[in-house]
């Protein structure tokens, strides 16, 4: 098969027109194309109302050494790369018939903690998943219920239960992470088989929305059950136990303790309590940067006229996105972050008396407003103080969210045209806000440090330059989003373990290494493989 890069087709266009078009590129005659399948397709929306696609195929033809033969200094013509991911390694049949071999344990049963479950049982081990939430339709209910009646469950919400803090989301499934090894096709793979749409595979920036996600995980889990696997539901790990540097077990807040000498520290960036308690084991901890923001809300229809023109709401193209960087006077980074086309914006957190934003769309797209995260980049330097001296300043800002919404979960909000006016609001314009239970309209000034403050105000002009109508007046923003990733990282080695205590496999983003949905899932595919060698007890190369 050839691969076929590149190819650009107008946004409306047929089969047939696609099919000249590939016979054109390649200088074949109509009948010798036998074949083809879209690799990718993304599209080039540079020029307003000249919209184009772009794919990626990958082609059958008659005569493929030829063809090969003739473009063989062209870039865009070449054979098919494989794409396969592979298993590193298999269990041995002990393993597998459940005979004398410690189980390996994975805390956390988010996007990272599922695929390493999922891996890990695929290959024939048969770990056990300890998961503080409930199981995702009863952590559904949990979750509507700060949203709709203002009472958070600290234990099953936005951010703990089954499929972790990517649940209720906008189902992005896309990382400029490197994959050599293509264990992200691996995830969208497994995600395909488990219901999420084919497309997935092929569109450059694929997403899946929330309630499909919820169907998705549950039948995950039973892949992973059928296989001898164990999912256990609200068991908190509240210790681990550690002799001589290597990890022996976990305690649960139960109480129950479980033995295994192979442990993946699959918490989430919300794990604060699991932080804590891994620092005073003397786990290696390291305080790394992280961002912290508003999320802003325009009219959907504001951001696709600009982004697409006259093309705007062809189905093709779908709710448009954006993605803005702006460097400030001071120093700072603005950017945008986990943007969410036709979405709504969320209550987030996961601890009583504070107040989190983040963002979530279904599969359609089709709510009124767009979304996203306008945060600023700090560092340690910005909060000295030890490794969990991010988190500090996180519970602050949060706490003092929450006062500022009025003390009952609504969030504190602020019209762009007042923020950047520097006086507070006091009546909606045109934009209402999504956000559950409710906003609070006021002055944000004293929501965040000064200067991130000044920041965000230089950057909102700025954004006005490239999408036109950005800083509108009567765009809303929400505070505060301070859970944009780890404020640590649970620094381990090329092994994958921990720096100083054996057995234990920090991972995904609460361990600093991801930082979506696909790169968790990814990563924890590869701390599956380095336990399973591990296990074994051998370094098989990849077949
Ligand atoms: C509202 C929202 C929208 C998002 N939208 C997107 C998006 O569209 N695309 C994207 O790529 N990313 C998105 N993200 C980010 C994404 O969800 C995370 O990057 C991803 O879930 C991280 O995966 P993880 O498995 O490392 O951790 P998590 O998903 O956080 O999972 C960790 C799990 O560990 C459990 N846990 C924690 N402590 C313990 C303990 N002591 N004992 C037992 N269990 C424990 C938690 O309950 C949780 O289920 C969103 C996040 C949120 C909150």
């Amino acid at each position: 098969m050839l691969r076929l890069t590149h190819l650009k087709l107008p946004l409306v266009h047929t089969d047939a027109e696609l099919r000249a078009a590939i016979v054109q590129r390649l200088g074949i005659p109509t009948e010798a194309l036998r074949a083809f399948t879209v690799f990718k397709r993304s599209y080039d929306a540079r020029k307003r109302g000249h919209i184009h696609l772009i794919y990626s195929l990958d082609v059958t033809v008659s005569d493929e050494a030829r063809v090969l033969a003739r473009w063989a200094d062209d870039a865009q013509v070449g054979p098919t790369p494989d794409m396969r991911y592979r298993f590193v390694t298999q269990a041995p049949p002990a393993g597998a018939a459940g005979g004398d071999f410690r189980r390996p344990i994975i805390i956390g049963f988010g996007p990272c903690g599922l695929f390493a479950a999922l891996v890990l049982a695929q290959m024939g081990f048969r770990p056990i998943v300890l998961e503080r939430g409930k199981a995702v339709r009863e952590r559904t209910q949990d979750t509507w219920g700060l949203w709709r009646k203002r009472a958070l469950n600290p234990e099953s919400n936005v951010q703990f239960g089954e499929g972790g803090a990517g649940t209720f989301s906008d189902g992005k499934l896309y990382s400029q992470i490197k994959d050599p090894h293509h264990h992200g096709r691996k995830v969208l793979t497994e995600f395909v088989k488990a219901g999420a749409p084919e497309e997935i595979l092929y569109v450059s920036k694929p997403h899946i929305g929330t309630f499909r996600l919820v169907s998705m995980i549950e039948r995950m889990r039973q892949s992973i059950t059928d296989l001898g696997g164990e999912i256990r539901f609200s068991q908190r790990v509240a210790d681990l136990y550690i002799e001589n540097g290597q990890v022996c077990g976990v305690t649960l807040a139960s109480g129950e303790r479980l033995h295994s000498d192979h442990v993946v520290l699959a918490v989430g960036h919300s794990a604060r309590d699991t932080f804590q308690m891994l620092h005073e084991r003397g786990v290696h901890i390291e305080a790394k940067p992280f961002s912290i923001g508003f999320r802003i809300e325009h009219p959907q229809s504001l951001i696709d006229t600009c982004r697409f023109g006259p093309q705007a709401g062809h189905p093709l193209l779908g709710a448009a996105d954006y993605k803005l960087v702006h460097h400030c006077k001071n120093g700072r980074s603005v950017y945008s972050f986990c943007m969410c086309p036709g979405g709504t914006v969320v209550a987030a957190t996961s601890e009583p008396g504070r107040v989190v934003t983040n963002g979530m769309s279904q599969y359609s797209r089709n709510e009124r407003n767009a979304n996203s995260a306008i945060v600023v980049g700090i560092t340690p330097e910005d909060y000295p103080g030890g490794p969990l001296a991010g988190i500090d300043l996180q519970r602050q800002l949060e706490s003092r969210a929450f006062v500022l919404g009025g003390g009952n979960y609504d969030a504190p909000a602020q019209l762009v045209g007042d923020f950047l006016a520097g006086r507070p609001s006091t009546v909606f314009g045109s934009v209402l806000p999504s956000y559950q239970p409710g906003v609070r309209l006021g002055d944000l000034d004293a929501s965040l440090p000064a200067y991130a403050i000044a920041a965000i105000r230089e950057a909102l002009p700025a954004f006005d330059q490239q999408i036109r109508g950005f800083a509108m007046a009567d765009a809303v923003l929400t505070g505060v989003e301070t859970r944009t990733s780890s404020p640590i990282r649970i620094t381990r080695g090329k092994d994958y373990q921990s720096l100083n205590t054996r057995g234990l496999y920090p991972a995904g983003e609460g361990a600093g290494y991801a930082g979506g949905i696909l790169s968790a899932g990814i990563d924890g595919i590869k701390v599956a493989e380095a336990v399973a060698l591990s296990l074994v007890g051998t370094k098989q190369s990849r077949a």
